[in-house]
């Protein structure tokens, strides 16, 4: 133990981080990312220790009303049924008060023998004011103070916490900017020298949209923070008129990446001045490829968890047993729709499937903006479409997208069977991304930064669908890999323009290439399937990703 101890630590710090369901600290797409990130450093044995906050009250359950009115339940869970209480307490000020931060931990363990050792604050403590108390419990819950205590407690405790327990720290990975008050911190521990703690720190930006970046204005923070840093200098840094997590960051930290190559040209854009990186995001292969085809990797590509490249080779594998493996995860899927709605989907039916947070840009409602080319498709050989995703409990049009589609959804019942599930998590994300047949994703290009459902459903033999935005303009090949919605990045079509193409695209291709090859090549079909998990998958893993960050950004 001491061994590992004394070996300096990359300190991964992520307001959420999805390791598995059943430990709700996180809400989408970044917790995920957090999670599969941990996963693949405990197997290539890297040094790294993570920290986030408990969120004892989760994110939250969706519950889904007969019209798709959502209702918000809290997750009440037991941290001690999976968790370690650690003896270690420290203190942070807020509001001229001492707050008691204590912390969790969960030893995330690698069949290869690595370990990560997972860091979840929890100021639920005795001793602590009621206020106080709930700082970590609700996930994105509360108010700008509320969020701003949230991130007192993950930046400046977590330093704190990780020195308690005794680790030495070689860098400060800032998974998103809501762990940027950490520079403050090291800025105190360094004597002021912002050159010593630039070099310690390492920031991944995620939202290439600038409603996306937390702000608080000075008043808040020094009403929180008090007299912590001199305010001239965190306005140097945090920006003029409110304290920017994000320009936070990014000027001090020495290596800034974003998450997939057109989100790097982007934030360079919204940015500028700053040399911006781009390390695209992977999953885990292990943890999203279902049980079926890990048999059938395990069979022709063994080592393939721990060396994702090998997928290249699953040409190697018979056709015949990867459509069956496919057939198992879609049964998997249907029988849960089945259990779930009164839908009675089958499981011969092509079946496309969207799940993701229920927010405008994404476009929740999109493959309906024309339901007569979408009936007449459906005419050319029948589809069934399955959906999911929570939408933020103060996310209105959000809301109203989750509704929208429960009513088309009624209006086309005779026609299509559609089913919207309820509390899209990892659990159910597994189960939907292996056992569709195509994976859409439609956000309103530039502001997906770089999405993950898509590699996921690669690992599964699922193929694409997807507008050209985040990591698929980077591991799309037409026909081969997947197909296109709507005009490529460097065309530069004008938004109207851009919108028709979308639909031209996604109609068309739907009713002439997709359902043909689906129903009447499926020889074709398969050989796509294979293409997803040989040239996407094999490249978009966390492996991947983790050894650049290691010899890019680490070292
Ligand atoms: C993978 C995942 C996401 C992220 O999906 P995107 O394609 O990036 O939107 C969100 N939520 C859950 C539960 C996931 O597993």
């Amino acid at each position: 133990m001491t061994g590992i101890l004394k070996k300096k630590k990359i300190a991964y710090f992520s307001m959420e981080i999805g390791l598995l369901s059943d430990i709700p600290s996180y809400a989408g797409g970044l917790g995920t990312l957090a999670g599969d990130t941990i996963k693949s450093s405990a197997d290539l044995n890297l040094p790294l220790v993570a920290v986030t906050l408990i969120s004892r009250r989760g994110y939250f359950r969706q519950e889904l009303d007969y019209e798709g009115g959502q209702i918000e339940h809290s997750m009440e869970w037991n941290p001690s049924d999976l968790l370690v209480r650690l003896q270690a307490e420290v203190r942070v000020q807020i509001q001229n008060r001492e707050v008691k931060v204590g912390a969790w931990q969960y030893s995330l363990q690698s069949p290869t023998g690595g370990e990560v050792p997972v860091l979840f604050l929890d100021t639920d403590l005795e001793g602590n004011s009621l206020d106080d108390r709930t700082i970590t419990h609700h996930l994105y819950g509360g108010d700008e103070s509320y969020r701003l205590k949230q991130e007192i407690i993950l930046g400046i405790g977590g330093v704190r916490i990780l020195d308690a327990l005794s680790y030495e720290i070689r860098k400060y990975h800032l998974n998103e900017g809501q762990s940027g008050l950490l520079t403050l911190e090291l800025l105190k521990r360094h004597a002021m020298d912002t050159e010593a703690v630039k070099e310690l720190c390492v920031f991944t930006t995620h939202t290439p949209v600038k409603a996306g970046h937390d702000k608080f204005s000075y008043e808040l923070v020094s009403d929180l923070l008090g007299d912590f840093i001199d305010a001239d200098l965190l306005k140097r840094f945090g920006g003029a008129d409110s304290l920017n997590m994000t320009h936070l960051a990014l000027n001090l930290s020495n290596y800034v990446n974003g998450v997939a190559k057109r989100h790097r040209a982007t934030s360079m854009e919204m940015f500028p001045g700053y040399e911006i990186h781009s390390i695209t995001n992977g999953v885990h292969s292990f943890t999203w490829t279902c049980p079926c085809l890990q048999e059938i990797f395990d069979k022709y590509m063994p080592g393939w968890a721990n060396e994702p490249e090998m997928l290249l080779r699953v040409n190697n594998s018979p056709d015949s047993e990867i459509w069956k493996a496919h057939m198992g995860a879609k049964r998997n899927l249907i029988d849960y729709v089945n259990k779930e709605t009164n839908v009675n989907m089958d499981y011969e039916t092509l079946t496309l499937g969207f799940a993701r947070r229920a927010t405008e840009y994404k476009r929740t409602a999109f493959i309906f903006t024309d339901l007569e080319r979408l009936v007449r498709a459906n005419r050319k050989g029948r589809i069934q479409v399955v959906l999911a995703g929570k939408a933020h409990p103060s996310d209105e049009r959000g809301k109203e997208a989750i509704k929208n589609v429960f009513e088309i959804k009624n209006n086309l019942k005779d026609d299509i069977k559609i089913a919207y599930l309820q509390n899209y998590d990892m659990n159910l994300a597994a189960k939907m991304v292996s056992g569709v047949d195509v994976w859409l994703n439609t956000p309103l290009p530039p502001q997906e930064a770089s999405g993950t459902s898509g590699m996921k459903a690669a690992h599964n033999g699922v193929i694409n669908f997807s507008v050209l935005d985040g990591w698929w303009i980077e591991g799309w090949i037409e026909g081969v890999t997947g197909w296109s919605i709507g005009p490529e990045p460097g065309e530069n079509v004008p938004y109207e323009e851009a919108r028709k193409r979308e639909l031209e695209d996604f109609y068309g291709k739907l009713e002439h290439v997709i359902i043909p090859m689906f129903y009447h090549r499926r020889d074709d079909w398969i050989k796509m399937m294979n293409n997803s998990i040989g040239m996407v998958a094999s490249f978009f893993n966390s492996h991947r990703m983790m050894r650049r960050y290691v010899t890019e950004a680490y070292l």
